[in-house]
């Protein structure tokens, strides 16, 4: 359920209604947008309901009380008609801006990091990436520096000044990256370790949050949910490609996930084109079609020396490649910015022309 104050609505007003709630063993959760608090409740709502929509709704203050019937409310448009823009060192990730991820799929050692960071930092990126512990299928790859490639990751950081983001695979490990990146990862793999989702919204970082390659949109966003009902608000989805019965790219980039969850969050969505499609080649038209979709951004593996990577050298672009497709990039971005600004206004004016016609 989700109460909207009126913009002249009192603070008392409002402290009166999360009163109300905390005698019906509820939580109150507030978004305070620019004009006016929005309170959305928490806890179970359902055996209340009807009595409780009628109390508040004649409360001073209250302008309307919506019933939520999706089961995340926190990550819900509903609760947060405003999107959510992450700030970091300097970089703004969803306010209509593009987000260039940029870097290796691994830290190998400090001279590619530093190579590959001077680089993109040339040429577009705005966010630097690097794995340092490494989800692999096999126990026999590469698995990551670890720790000694989290210090790369921040040298790199600090030379170009770009921030970073690195995945964390267990909640014993959150500290440590905490420490080192600007921001969290959590892999495809990890979507749904529940421990590891509580401990990230409690490391006081903003968080990107891969889609399960078997997850669907719902349980995603439940996921994300996981993360801000920890205290996170600061949660990026990343669209990274879902099994399919397609088995020539390495998942099914689905594109659709940019303008459903632009409807259905307030979150940012990110797509990876490299671990969506596992070849080289795919990777640019796709970045391209991510931006044109509406994406407030892109993550992309990019390494020196592609062919000598310890892991998704397949997937990984060249630096020329890299600098080549941030420039279309660029270039796209621009144009979008004034066809789809609002993807559920044109799904609503979609209907009414449809249906005029008719
Ligand atoms: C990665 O980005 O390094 C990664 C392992 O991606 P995913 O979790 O999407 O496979
Ligand atoms: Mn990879």
């Amino acid at each position: 359920m989700i109460i909207v104050m009126s913009t002249s609505a009192t603070e008392q007003e409002s402290n009166n209604v999360r009163d109300q709630l905390r005698q019906y063993g509820l939580q109150a959760h507030d978004n305070y947008g620019t004009q006016r608090v929005v309170i959305a409740v928490l806890g179970d709502v359902a055996p209340v309901r009807d009595l409780l929509m009628s109390k508040l709704s004649v409360m001073p203050g209250v302008e309307s009380v919506t019933p939520i019937t999706k089961p995340y409310k926190l990550t819900s448009r509903e609760s947060h008609p405003e999107d959510t823009i992450i700030e970091v060192l300097g970089a703004r990730i969803g306010d209509g801006g593009l987000t260039i991820m940029a870097g290796p799929c691994s830290i190998e050692n400090r001279e590619m990091m530093l190579e590959t960071a001077r680089a993109v930092a040339k040429t577009g990126a705005t966010i630097l990436r690097g794995g340092a512990f490494k989800p692999r299928t096999s126990p026999y790859s590469f698995q990551g520096l670890g720790v000694e490639g989290l210090k790369y990751l921040a040298e790199a950081s600090k030379e170009t000044g770009l921030p970073t983001i690195t995945e964390v695979m267990e909640p014993s490990q959150v500290e440590v990256v905490a420490k080192h990146s600007d921001i969290l990862q959590v892999g495809t793999r990890n979507m749904q370790n529940y421990s590891l989702l509580t401990a990230v919204g409690k490391a006081g970082r903003p968080v990107m949050l891969k889609r399960g390659y078997g997850a669907t949109i719902e349980e995603w966003l439940m996921a994300a949910e996981y993360i801000v009902a920890a205290g996170n608000p600061y949660v990026i989805l990343c669209e990274r490609g879902i099994r399919t019965f397609e088995t020539y790219t390495r998942n099914t980039l689905d594109l659709t996930a940019v303008p459903l969850l632009h409807h259905l969050t307030h979150l940012p969505v990110v797509v990876d084109p490299s671990h969506a499609t596992g070849k080289r080649w795919l990777v640019k038209p796709m970045a391209l079609a991510a931006v044109a979709a509406g994406a407030d951004g892109i993550m992309v593996e990019v390494h020196p020396r592609p062919d000598e990577a310890k892991s998704d050298g397949e997937q990984s672009l060249t630096l020329d490649q890299f600098a080549d497709m941030s420039n279309a990039l660029g270039q796209i971005h621009g144009m979008v910015q004034t066809l789809i600004k609002d993807p559920f206004a044109m799904a609503v004016s979609a209907t009414g022309a449809s249906a005029g016609k008719h």
